[in-house]
């Protein structure tokens, strides 16, 4: 693959990045919390090559306590250490994925305690809070920015580093939805290591257990819209109260956006989830085209992407859903 078909980090940044990387001897590799494919494959791709070169390394996210179920045969899983067993001091913090600090939750704290952090992500909204930040938004996910730095670096991308650089490939780009120029080229060369990519993305796309079906049923059955939100583009938004998802894995939660986001009435889509029967709610938000659902997201605490973003939110459901259309309507 030919480096100009991709867009890149600034060269300073990649050398400056390598350099931390073959300096330091203890190295923890933090992951976003609610953990996804990109930052899982990201973290244990980065684990993995470290762990190579002798490195002590550990690999954690802080919350929840397990990793997603989808996720458990990714290669280099060993690597992967509870929140409460992360060093408190290492030579360097690498962390990816994570547009801000609190996203790592409470294990934000040891980007204070080590020597150096580095930060790989794709956010537009990244704050750079690293002391050296590699952050590509052009990139098609975190795992793509690593596949860069990898090649650079002289790291072999054999199949089990392409396992965990495809699944967040897969995720990120929405099944190979939203592409780019040279998206396809690396797809094509991971899935030349011999992957399974069809299983890898059965695996964390397309598996849910057959509760998932009455759940749907009765959160889109109330989804609303509201036609004169987002300066007329329109909202769709659908609720999922914690029993909705009384018995059910990350994986059916997150998966509701994904169909809610289709409506063709509305430029915004949003799904609010509650928080384990509080007046908490994590809320998704995504856009088609005209609105930047991440600057809506940063007004409100939360950030993201241009088209795909998110924050948290405390207090009663309709009061929630007047603060997203007020955010929306000065956006
Ligand atoms: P999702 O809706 O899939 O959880 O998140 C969509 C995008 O928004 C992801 O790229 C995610 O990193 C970002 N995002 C979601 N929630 C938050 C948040 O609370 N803070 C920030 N900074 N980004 C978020
Ligand atoms: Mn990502």
């Amino acid at each position: 693959m030919s480096d100009d078909s991709r867009a890149l980090a600034e060269p300073v940044e990649v050398a400056r990045a390598i350099e931390m990387l073959e300096r330091a001897s203890s190295v923890t590799v933090l992951c976003h919390v609610q953990p996804d494919a990109d930052t899982i494959g990201s973290g244990l791709a980065i684990g993995t090559a470290l762990e190579r070169r002798g490195v002590r390394v550990q690999v954690a996210f802080a919350a929840p306590s397990s990793l997603p179920q989808s996720m458990d045969d990714m290669p280099s899983r060993h690597l992967l250490v509870d929140a409460h067993d992360v060093a408190e001091t290492v030579d360097l913090v690498v962390t990816v994925d994570a547009g801000s600090r609190d996203r790592l939750g409470s294990l934000a704290d040891r980007l204070d305690t080590a020597s150096a952090s580095l930060v790989i992500d794709h956010h537009r909204s990244n704050t750079r809070f690293g002391t050296v930040n590699m952050v590509v938004a052009s990139a098609e996910s975190t795992t793509a920015v690593i596949a860069n730095l990898f090649d650079r670096w002289g790291v072999e991308i054999d199949a089990d580093l392409a396992h965990l650089l495809y699944a967040g490939l897969v995720t990120d780009t929405g099944s190979f939805r939203w592409v780019r120029p040279g998206s396809h080229l690396l797809a094509e060369r991971l899935l030349a290591t011999g992957i399974d990519g069809a299983r890898i993305a059965r695996t964390l796309l397309d598996t849910h257990p057959f509760n998932w079906l009455p759940m749907l049923g009765n959160v889109l059955g109330s989804a609303a819209l509201l036609p004169d939100a987002a300066d007329g583009g329109g909202l769709v938004y659908a609720v999922i109260r914690s029993e909705d998802a009384a018995g059910l894995r990350s994986e059916e939660i997150e998966s509701v956006i994904d169909i809610v986001r289709t409506t063709s009435e509305a430029e915004v889509a949003a799904v609010l989830k509650q928080q384990d029967f509080t007046s908490v709610w994590v809320v998704s938000l995504r856009s088609k085209t005209k609105v930047d659902v991440s600057a809506v997201a940063y007004t409100l605490g939360g950030g993201g992407h241009r088209n795909a973003a998110g924050y948290t939110a405390t207090g009663q459901l309709d009061d929630v859903i007047d603060a997203l259309c007020k955010a929306l309507s000065s956006s």
